[in-house]
């Protein structure tokens, strides 16, 4: 007779490789599962300060307060609209409004939702500061090798260890990792550094111009306030830059060259400043200043990521360790943290944890593939073929953009008839 669910679960010795979004909801659902959790996140306790703001649907939130993964009051600003806007010489203060596109977001702050979900991995779970360096597949166990040289055996290891996973490398190491050819130039400023938050006070404004666009909306402020004074700014700026240009791009201050991301207030002056001065020529002045006024702001380049699975043996991917989109899929924490509940699911409703496995890799592969794709179409219309929106009006911008992105998601829903 086939073992029950959670005898499977309580049987269960589960290695976790990476503590952020993806990484502690993986631990928490699998600890409440009955399963003996080891997450091992190579960062000290910084991480929960790193984040700016982040978008997901809205009703991913109520499933995982519903989950009790965050807390039922978790401050967000729900936006119903993208207000697609151009900077015309009429209109350089504010920008000529081209179309309010339907949205479904939720703007949550990044730190909020990480202190939420790191306050449910119990902390003799959580081990910080240990970096893994290699992992190796046995028959029905996998060994974890540590920077100290030790090691730790599991059943089933899941590797939540971002965009540059060893975990993906070692499970397909012919997968390529694609750089879009633009990077985000993201910041924030608290609002009572505004000169007047009006513009900004509902949906998300979406700045295009040649060769990019700009996003800017209110998250709640580092404290999780949502009164108006006390909200933060988030904002971030699609650049192109070369390929051949991104080791310059990604070389800081002080001549450290970074892999994927610069740091806040790591980017050289004369960047930041070269940066700053385009923005006045691309964006309406209104935001600009928002930019000019921003502190330590910081830049990823874009990539993206499709995996021919989600596990191999005993060691599955989940969050950017599995496949990857480009941000303006709004998918980044949604992924990482449906991945991980899904994964809870299939050991719960599965009699063997092969069948588990099994079932949940042709889901998280087919559904998160497609958000790649998505991703992708929304890159091409919104980055690499930007039209010019001032010659547009909601009618031609919503017959351009139907054009390009066939996908629609929750948070970018059916077209207007
Ligand atoms: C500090 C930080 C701030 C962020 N802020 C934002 C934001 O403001 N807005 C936004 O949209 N997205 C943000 N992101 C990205 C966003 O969290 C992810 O895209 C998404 O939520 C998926 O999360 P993830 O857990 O899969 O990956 P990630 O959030 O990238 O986390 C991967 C984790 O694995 C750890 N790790 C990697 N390699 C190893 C190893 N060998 N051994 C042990 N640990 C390892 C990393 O230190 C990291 O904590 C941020 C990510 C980080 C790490």
């Amino acid at each position: 007779m086939p073992a029950n669910s959670n005898q499977i679960a309580k049987n269960l010795k589960i290695g976790v490789v990476g503590g952020s979004i993806a990484g502690c909801t993986v631990a928490i659902e699998l600890v409440r599962l009955g399963c003996d959790v080891t997450l091992f996140e190579r960062s000290g306790d910084e991480l929960k300060d790193r984040g700016a703001g982040i978008g997901v649907p809205p009703s991913v939130i109520n499933t995982f307060i519903s989950r009790d993964l965050v807390d039922a009051d978790i401050p967000y600003f729900p936006a119903t609209t993208f207000s697609r806007i151009w900077r015309t010489p009429e209109e350089h203060q504010y920008g000529y409004l081209a179309w309010d596109q339907p949205a479904q977001l939720a703007a949550l702050n990044w730190g909020a939702l990480y202190r939420n979900l790191r306050a449910r991995v119990p902390n003799s779970v959580y081990r910080a500061n240990q970096r893994i360096v290699s992992i190796n597949q046995g028959d029905e166990q996998v060994a974890l090798e540590l920077a100290d040289g030790s090691n730790a055996v599991f059943d089933l290891v899941v590797c939540a260890d971002g965009y540059a996973s060893l975990g993906r490398q070692t499970l397909f190491p012919e997968v390529e990792v694609k750089y879009a050819g633009y990077v985000l130039w993201r910041g924030f400023l608290l609002e009572n550094e505004l000169d007047e938050w009006q513009p900004l006070d509902t949906g998300i404004r979406c700045l295009g111009y040649p060769g990019g666009h700009g996003i800017f909306y209110f998250v709640p402020g580092p404290n999780g306030s949502v009164e108006r004074g006390e909200r933060l700014v988030n904002w971030g700026m699609y650049v192109p830059v070369a390929e051949s240009d991104i080791v310059e791009f990604l070389t800081d201050k002080s001549g450290k060259q970074w892999e994927g991301s610069l740091p806040p207030g790591a980017m050289p002056l004369q960047t930041e400043r070269a940066l700053k001065d385009k923005a006045y020529e691309r964006i309406p002045d209104y935001y600009a200043d928002i930019l000019e006024k921003s502190p330590d702001t910081f830049a990823y380049s874009i990539y993206d990521c499709e995996v021919p699975a989600y596990r191999k043996g005993r060691i599955c991917l989940a969050g950017d360790a599995g496949a990857f989109a480009r941000p303006h899929s709004a998918a980044g924490a949604l992924k990482g943290m449906n991945d991980a509940v899904s994964l809870s699911d299939a050991i719960r409703t599965h009699t063997t944890l092969e069948d588990a496995l099994t079932q949940w890799n042709i889901e998280r592969t087919a559904a998160n593939n497609r958000i790649v794709n998505f991703g992708n179409q929304l890159g091409r219309a919104l980055v690499k073929e930007i039209p010019d929106w001032s010659k547009m009006n909601a009618t031609s911008m919503e017959k351009w953009f139907t054009s390009i992105v066939t996908m629609q998601t929750e948070y970018l829903p059916a077209k207007i008839d």
